[in-house]
Order: structure tokens, then sequence, then C-alpha cells
């Protein structure tokens, strides 16, 4: 691929797929899949465009917009835009890959894409933000459709800039129809959804756990990174297990609990509350945390599970090793491609530890499909013109996540040799059970 520029994030992405499908014997079982590989690692259509917009002073700015339909084998292009200065065609092709196959752990016929723009939503006011939306879909609005292409949220696009979104693709189509989820509750959105892959997240881990033999959330200590959408609810509902959470972060630092302290649910609501202000969590009050600047948790915590929430590549190897040294036994990403390479090997050669030491590492694309999997479950409401109990969405939550981790580990046991005892690999089991079901659709 020497005559294409480098797309660093992608290709790392594409190497950890390739290598977990190599290690394992599917190729020598399905040699034809070879040929799929090469087929699904290129997008089927990348959409870039220039967002004109005007800020409070009147005047024009512009921002580069995109949108990736990665692979539609399964349905229609499903995968959420992301605004944040780093976005660049690497990134949403990395974060559209992975969506592919995640989308294919929960069961649901959706396909994969990304999307988003290098707009920085940081320093700008409602207003501009608004008019960045409206600019946005002016372009995306060609290209997306209930049954052809449905984003949704990620970083820097919560439920009120998909609400301006979906505003102005309705003005400028006249018609409602369920082509954005992760909508308000009162037009069109799922119970359930806001809270979905954080609450996901843990359902996940909790059958680790219990598959490992040691009980549930109940009593242990847990690590959180980020505090977005994705981090507030898994610390909310770890804590609702009997948990203790000890630590949040943004991109300048850490909030550490100190002392034998944690966080409480009125802790989470008041970040949560500060985070809408799009303010730092250094202006969280409470005598009992630690605002660590520069740094993420994992090196300055004891804990039995780390959920890395915030983004990708925020554990290294170095953090990987500090958090087996300190006795964490499970680590599951909120985020997506939260932990580099390195990270993974470590925690993967360490799966084959004694078994009362052992780690077991689990990767975004299963451990965070719950937000996916409800954003499926919006689109399916909007079709039938109807809307599910809060029971009914969180019931399905939890059956897609056990099925995920369960297509997981059993996809593995199949595939990849491995010594009695030991924890099936559930980054190749995931990885080989995603792809074969989007490479046996193409
Ligand atoms: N951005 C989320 C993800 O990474 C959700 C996507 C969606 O709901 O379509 O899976």
């Amino acid at each position: 691929m020497s005559n294409l520029p480098s797309e660093p994030e992608f290709e790392q992405a594409y190497k950890e797929l390739v290598s977990t499908l190599e290690h394992s014997s599917l190729f020598k079982k399905n040699p034809e899949y070879k040929t799929a590989l090469k087929i699904v690692s290129i997008p089927e259509r990348v959409i870039q465009f220039r967002v004109v917009w005007e800020d409070d002073k009147g005047q024009p700015q512009v921002n580069r917009g995109y949108r990736v339909q990665f692979n539609s084998a399964l349905g229609p292009y499903k995968g959420g835009l992301r605004f944040h200065p780093t976005v660049n065609l690497s990134i949403l092709k990395f974060l559209g890959f992975e969506q592919v196959f995640k989308n294919a752990l929960t069961g649901l016929n959706i396909g994969g894409g990304k999307g988003g723009a290098d707009f920085d939503p940081k320093g700008k006011s409602d207003n501009e933000i608004r008019k960045f939306c409206v600019s946005f879909m002016r372009e995306l609005s060609k290209h997306i459709g209930a049954d052809t292409d449905v984003p949704a949220g990620d970083i820097g696009v919560s439920p009120r800039e998909i609400g301006w979104l979906f505003g102005a693709y309705r003005a400028q189509k006249n018609k409602w129809e369920g082509v954005l989820t992760g909508k308000g509750g009162s037009w069109g959105g799922s119970l359930i959804r806001p809270e979905a892959t954080g609450f996901g997240l843990v359902y996940y881990v909790n059958h680790m756990i219990a598959y490992a033999n040691q009980g549930s959330f109940k009593g242990k200590t847990v690590a959180i990174s980020g505090s977005g959408n994705v981090a507030q609810y898994a610390a909310l509902k770890a804590i609702e297990l009997g948990a203790t959470v000890v630590s949040l972060s943004d991109s300048k630092g850490s909030l550490v609990a100190t002392d034998g302290a944690h966080f409480t649910p009125d802790d989470v609501y008041t970040i949560a509350a500060l985070k809408v202000k799009r303010k730092a969590l250094t202006d969280f009050e409470g005598g009992k945390y630690k605002y660590i600047e520069g740094a993420r948790p994992w090196t300055h915590v004891k804990v039995d599970i780390a959920l890395p929430c915030a983004t990708q590549n925020e554990v290294s190897k170095e953090e990987a090793e500090a958090l087996i040294k300190s006795g964490a036994r499970f680590i599951a990403e909120g985020s997506n491609m939260g932990c580099t390479q390195e990270a993974i090997d470590v925690f993967e050669a360490n799966r084959k530890s004694e078994k009362d030491k052992a780690i077991w590492y689990a990767p975004g694309k299963a451990a965070n499909a719950g937000g996916v999997a409800v954003s499926g479950l919006e689109m399916a409401q909007n079709s039938q013109r109807i809307s599910w109990t809060s029971e009914e969405v969180d019931e399905k939550l939890k059956g897609i996540m056990e099925a995920a981790f369960k297509n997981g580990l059993e996809t593995a046991k199949k595939y990849v040799e491995g010594k009695d005892g030991e924890f099936p690999s559930l980054v190749a089991g995931s990885n080989i059970a995603g792809f074969v079901k989007v490479a046996a659709a193409m």
C-alpha cells in the first residue's frame, strides 16, 4: 500500500484484527476468507466535504466533514459522528472498521460506518455549534437515510447535537424518518440509549467475572477513565452493583479518590452536569479526590477492574504493566481501541499465567457494543412507530451483551488453541466471530 498516504490509526486497527485471524485456524479451515479480508478492509464509499458555517461575529469559518460508509453487507451503515479537532480520515477509517465487526457482534442487521468533522466544540457558543450542525447536515443529508446510513453520536456529539442535526435533516428533506439514533425520548429516541454503552460494558464484564469464578462487581474496585456519557453510566451501573469506583478523568488529567474514598452516584451526577456546561473536572469540588494533572488513572490506582472509557490508545504498555502489578484482573474497553497494541500484548500474555493471577482483556468492539445495539433497537422502534419501556430495552440489552460475550468465548475455543484452564482470548474470539459473520454475508 506504499502508494497510499499513511493512516496510522486505521493500520493499527487493521493489523490488530488480522494478527488474531492469522494466529487462529480460521484461514486453514476457510481459505476463501482470505479474499473476504482483502475486500472488507476497503470502505465501500468515503464521502469528504467542506462545511462552511458562520461564527457569532458573522464571519465564515470552514471545517472538513466526512462519512465513511464502510460495509453494508448486514444492513444500513451504522455508526457515530465524532466532532473533535483530531478527526481525520485515518481515525474515521479505524472507527468505521471497528464498527463493522462490533455491529456484527450485536446480532442485529446493521452495517458499519463512521463520520464526523475536525470541528472543535470546545470554546464555541451554543449558537455556533448549532450553526455548525445545520451546515454539516446540509451536505451529509444527501448521503444518509433510514435504510441507507444511520449516524448517531460519538465524542463531541451528544443528544443535543443529534437534535440540531435531526431538525436540519427533517427541514431539508421534508420528512420524518429514523435517520439518526440517540434522539431525545419525546421525538423518537429509545429509552436506555444514553445509558446503553456504559451499562452494556458493565453487563459484559459481569459475565467475564462470573466465568472466572470471581463473583460479580459486588465488592470489587474499579478504575474508569473519561467522564463523558460512557464513563458516567459505567460508573453508575458499577456502583449500583456494589462496586467501588475510584477514578474518572478528562483530557487534562485524572480525578482519583484518596484515603479509601470513592465516587457516589451524586458525584457522578454533579460531574455530568459540569460536562453539560463544558467545564473541566478541575471544577469538581470534593475534598476526597486528588486531581492529577496530565496523567491517566492507571498508574495511580489499585483496582480489580479497569475500564478505559475516554478515547483511543489511552492505555500504554507501561500502564498495562502497572495495572497488572497492582492486581487488576479484568480490563474491558468502553472506548474504541482504548488500548495500544503493546498494552493488548501485555494483557494477552498474562491470560496464560496461573489461574488465580490470570488477566482477562475484552476489546471495545465487543465490550462497548451496547451503545450501537440500543441504536439498532431505536431503528427497530422507529420503523414500527412504537416505543418500548425502559425495562424492555434493558432486558434486550442484557441479552445482546450476554450473546456477544458467549459468541467471543465460544469462537475463541473453536479457532484458537489454548491450554487447559486459561481464559479464552476474547479479542481473538470477538474478531473472528464478527469477521466471519460479515464475510459470510458478503
Ligand atoms: N459511537 C458509538 C460507537 O462507537 C455508537 C454508534 C451508534 O450508536 O451508531 O459504537
